[in-house]
């Protein structure tokens, strides 16, 4: 079957699509509308969100799936970036979104795998070492597999671990159900995906969206062009006639995927040949920048061996001040902000949106 996603590019065509068809039951809803036209992001707020535990992902499918009765709170319609209600509400023409500053930075920290600068780590660690919150969420990296996992973490030590790139999985919401157990303010690093189900959970009224959003203080957009299925790492260790424990860094830049290999020599893929494994439900995104985040964060635009830095929320800019107080940043003017319109454009274009 030919998989499209349809979001953003079909309520383009169609302002009243899907509206013929909110009779179904929620998970019906979700099926029809958003995993049956392979318009899933992946972002895990449905399964995460479920105070009936009913759903759980299915990596194969690229969509959760229902494993337990629902109880037809509707939270997880309330939370999905995918549905087109909430799409529509989300819809912006901006590439850069509102914001406040935006400025180059990094980390004066030395982070062995901090790529692009190393800005998210020295906040969170600044976030973490000054009790601002209990945890962080955020990607870590079996560096033996090379698959991406979601971690929680609570010492600020554990975040060199996780510092790097990922480019397979944007599962970040999906620990937020433990994290919210124990921890009144975390943070959270995600692609624009997750940080609008974030959006979504702050604006809503439901109870369970409720809950979640209180506990969220910060949350660290990273800029996102597109993000791959799990198959990325086997077909990259297969075109570099590799094993992944070989593979030591990442990089996306300039059409091309740079791999580091533990050896110390360099590699280089199109990404025109891993066009194939690019999740179905990334053909319908027209978010770059994570434009509902407090801090967004990318290399587009970025001087050499530093980070763009979007600050858009009061709340943001608080954080980065206090790390830059703290001596973890290095910051310069001088982003090249048509780079980044640029790239966002080719995003909507090339998903004709
Ligand atoms: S969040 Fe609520 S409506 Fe959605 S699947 Fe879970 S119980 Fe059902
Ligand atoms: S986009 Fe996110 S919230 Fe919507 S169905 Fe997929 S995983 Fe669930
Ligand atoms: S392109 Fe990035 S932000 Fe968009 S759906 Fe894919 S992972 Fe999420």
């Amino acid at each position: 079957m030919e998989r499209s996603a349809e979001t953003a590019a079909d309520l383009k065509a169609d302002p009243q699509r899907g509206n013929a068809e909110l009779l179904l039951s929620p998970i019906g809803e979700l099926e029809k509308l958003v995993w049956q036209r392979y318009a899933c992001s992946g972002c895990r707020a449905c399964i995460s969100i479920c105070p009936a535990g009913a759903l759980e992902y299915d990596i194969g499918q690229n969509h959760p799936h229902q494993i337990l009765p629902c109880v037809d709170c509707r939270a997880c319609l309330e939370v999905c970036p995918r549905l087109l209600a909430n799409v529509r509400h989300l819809l912006s023409s901006q590439i850069l979104g509102n914001y406040m500053v935006i400025m180059n930075a990094r980390s004066k920290m030395d982070y062995a795998r901090a790529q692009n600068g190393g800005a998210t780590t020295a906040l969170l660690t600044a976030a973490l070492d000054e009790d601002l919150i209990d945890c962080a969420l955020v990607m870590g990296l079996d560096p033996w597999s090379h698959e991406p996992y979601p971690r929680i973490v609570h010492d600020s030590k554990d975040l060199k671990k996780c510092a790097g790139s990922r480019y397979s999985s944007n599962a970040i919401l999906e620990p937020m159900k433990d994290s919210i157990k124990n921890a009144k303010n975390i943070a959270l690093v995600g692609t624009p995906c997750s940080v609008q189900a974030i959006g979504l959970m702050r604006e809503s009224s439901n109870e369970f969206a409720a809950r979640f959003a209180q506990r969220v203080r910060f949350v660290i957009g990273l800029f996102c062009f597109e993000a791959y299925e799990g198959t990325l790492i086997p077909e990259i260790s297969r075109l570099l006639g590799t094993q992944p424990w070989y593979l030591h860094k990442m990089n996306i830049g300039e059409g091309k995927i740079s791999v580091k290999l533990r050896d110390g020599s360099h590699r280089s893929i199109s990404l025109r040949d891993l066009a194939e494994h690019v999740k179905p439900g990334c053909k319908g995104c027209e978010d770059f920048t994570a434009k509902l985040s407090d801090i967004s964060i990318g290399s587009t635009g970025s001087a050499p061996g530093m980070s763009t830095v979007i600050l858009r929320t009061p709340e943001g800019k608080g954080l980065f001040d206090i790390a830059n107080e703290m001596g973890f940043l290095e910051v310069a003017d001088g982003v090249d902000i048509e780079a980044i319109e640029k790239t966002g454009r080719l995003k909507l274009k090339k998903d004709g949106i």
